[in-house]
C-alpha cells in the first residue's frame, strides 16, 4: 500500500475539518502508521484498503459530476431539480456516498462566477469530483481565493469581464458545492456525452471554464 491519500482516519460522514494546515506529512506519517498498525492486528484487510482507494482514484472522478453537469444543461427538468435538491438530482445518476451528503449546486452565469474553497481544510466533493487536486488543499489557495478570488482566476487562466461579479463559497462538512459551469456556444443538439467531454474537474471547482468545443478532437458543429 503507498501514501496515497485515504478516506480514514476521522473522515467519518459527519466530520469537521481537519486542520491539516502545514501538517500534511505529519497526518499521512499518521496514517500510515495507523494502517500499519491496524493490518499488523489483523483488523482490517490491505487488499480492502487498496479496493476503496482504487475506487477513489478510477471509479469515483471528475467525470461523474461532468455526467451531472451535461444532464443538467441538457435537461431542463433536471437542472431544476439540481438547483432545488442537488443531493438528490445528483444521487438519481448514481452518485451518493461520503463527502456527497448535502451538495448545493452552483450555476455561473454571465453576471456570477461561482468559485470554491474549503478555507478550513480540504472539503470537496468526492462523489462528483473524486479526491481533491493538491493546490485546492493548499494554504495559499484556501486563503487567497477569498481575499482576491479574480487573481487567483488569472492565474488559472479565467479572465471574467469586469462587470462579472465573482462569488466565493466556503465548503463545510455541512455542505458541499458543485458549480455548473457555462454551457459554451455552438453545442445545440449536443448529446449528454459529448456535452460531458467539455466539463474540466477546475469548471466545476469554478477555477475553470468549460472547454471551447472547438477544442474538441475531430468535432464537428454538432
Ligand atoms: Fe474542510
Amino acid at each position: 500500500m503507498a501514501s496515497v491519500p485515504m478516506p480514514i482516519g476521522g473522515a467519518s460522514p459527519a466530520h469537521a475539518h481537519d486542520h491539516e494546515d502545514g501538517e500534511l506529512s505529519h497526518i499521512e506519517w499518521r496514517v500510515r502508521a495507523l494502517e500499519s498498525l491496524l493490518i499488523e492486528k489483523g483488523y482490517v484487510d490491505p487488499a480492502a484498503l487498496d479496493a476503496i482507494v482504487e475506487t477513489y482514484e478510477t471509479r469515483i472522478g471528475p467525470r461523474n459530476g461532468a455526467r451531472v453537469v451535461a444532464r443538467s444543461w441538457a435537461d431542463p427538468d433536471f437542472r431544476r431539480w439540481l438547483n432545488e435538491d442537488a443531493t438528490g438530482a445528483i444521487q438519481s445518476l448514481g452518485y451518493s456516498g461520503r463527502q456527497g451528503e448535502h451538495m448545493t449546486a452552483v450555476e455561473n452565469t454571465a453576471e456570477v462566477h461561482n468559485l470554491i474553497v474549503c478555507t478550513l481544510c480540504s472539503c470537496y466533493p468526492w462523489p462528483v469530483l473524486g479526491l481533491p487536486p493538491v493546490w485546492y488543499k493548499s494554504a495559499p489557495y484556501r486563503s487567497r481565493a477569498v481575499i482576491d478570488p479574480r487573481a487567483v482566476l488569472t492565474e488559472f487562466g479565467v479572465r471574467l469581464p469586469a462587470s462579472t461579479k465573482i462569488r466565493v463559497w466556503d465548503s463545510t462538512a455541512e455542505v458541499r458545492y458543485l458549480v455548473v459551469p457555462m454551457r459554451p456556444g455552438g453545442t445545440d443538439g449536443w448529446s449528454e456525452e459529448r456535452l460531458a467531454a467539455l466539463v474540466t474537474r477546475d469548471s466545476m471547482i469554478g477555477a475553470g471554464l468549460a472547454k471551447d468545443p472547438a477544442s474538441l478532437a475531430g468535432a464537428p458543429a454538432a
